[in-house]
């Protein structure tokens, strides 16, 4: 298999990718895999909410849109201090990036200051940042892009036929759209799709071919795997057969070689070896912590037990020479970021 960077996939091609022995293809994604990262590693983000619930859009599956009775407690954008509390927290355990979640249809102009102010300061404590507030403008994602912003996460949930049936308030064009906003401005792009609202394996494959498409491949692709939330129009969807998800992630790493790709929702109700066999098929990179913006995920003690018992580790800090930290700085993060992992920040409990 070659790790070519494509932007021509046919869905042909995808679906012959998607459709043969599944033991051809884990060895496929896990060869592709192994040109381009160690199989070994997987980077951990972690996810922390900065303004929850009463979200206008109606997308299906989200606990935090205001048309949904999920007994979801709001809050009002998180005061800079608070985010920097969670930030200093996140990077104790190990995380490498903090990401940064907004329940917005877009933010509005009196927001902007008070993101961008979270973006400089968390950086500045040699964190990658990661933002997702809803649609951005030309000039919002400049904006995010001048305060030093690395990612923005804007998913295109599933494939254009099917997205229809999840979201009305906002269109597919529209999310191509912010995506083109962010990679002009200049910002790594993260992307990816729930798997298990219902769709058709033919939507999961339109999902990935319309991400292998995009002109430039998103650095980072959640595969979520839906979290049902009582209250939503998809609390009683039926289970997405672990094999079909497993299938999913490693066409997802074949066809975009050189992006992370992030087992993403959903790990809370996977078992042990799901989760490893996603590795195998060439996922290498989670969120940890109890908490996924509002819904709940494996504590940092499970996970690190997991990566024990399979041999893997957390990625230390890649060096981004752009980021504005002085070399010192990155030296410093580094260091800090490696002995974390020495001291058992991360691993701490992994005998518990
Ligand atoms: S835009 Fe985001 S926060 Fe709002 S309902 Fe959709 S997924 Fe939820």
């Amino acid at each position: 298999m070659s790790t070519l960077v494509r932007h021509d996939w046919t869905r042909t091609e995808i679906s012959q990718l998607m459709n043969q022995p599944f033991n051809d293809l884990m060895f496929q994604a896990q060869t592709v895999h192994r040109q381009s990262f160690d199989p070994n590693q997987v980077q951990v983000s972690i996810l922390c909410s900065i303004k929850t619930g009463a979200c206008p859009e109606d997308c299906a599956y989200c606990p935090q849109s205001a048309r949904y009775d999920t007994g979801l407690k709001k809050e009002r954008l998180m005061q800079l201090e608070k985010v920097l509390e969670e930030a200093r927290d996140a990077k104790a355990k190990g995380a490498t990036r903090f990401c940064m979640g907004a329940a917005w249809r877009s933010p509005k102009k009196k927001d902007m200051p008070h993101v961008s102010a979270m973006v400089r300061e968390v950086k500045a404590m040699g964190l990658e940042t990661c933002m997702t507030l809803g649609m951005l403008s030309e000039n919002q994602a400049s904006e995010l892009a001048d305060a030093g912003l690395d990612y923005y996460n804007h998913n295109l949930d599933t494939s254009p036929e099917y997205y229809g049936d999840i979201i009305t308030t906002r269109t597919y064009g529209d999310r191509l759209e912010t995506l083109d906003h962010v990679r002009s401005a200049g910002m790594k792009v993260c992307s990816g799709g729930i798997l298990g609202m219902g769709e058709k394996q033919d939507d999961r494959i339109g999902l990935i071919l319309n991400l292998a498409n995009l002109p430039g491949h998103p650095e980072s692709v959640p595969i979520n795997m839906l979290i049902r939330i009582k209250g939503t129009p998809m609390e009683n969807m039926d289970d997405v057969d672990p094999l079909e998800f497993v299938r999913a992630i490693a066409v997802a790493r074949i066809v975009m070689p050189k992006s992370y790709v992030r087992l993403s929702a959903g790990r809370e109700q996977m078992s042990d070896e799901l989760q490893a066999m996603a590795f195998m098929a060439g996922a290498n990179s989670i969120f940890l912590g109890d908490k996924l913006l509002t819904a709940a995920n494996p504590g940092e003690g499970k996970d690190a037990r997991l990566f024990e018992r399979l041999g893997i580790n957390a990625e230390t800090f890649e060096v981004d020479e752009s980021n504005g930290h002085s070399d010192e700085q990155v030296e410093e993060s580094l260091l800090s970021a490696v002995n974390d992992a020495k001291t058992d920040k991360f691993f701490y409990d992994a005998t518990k």
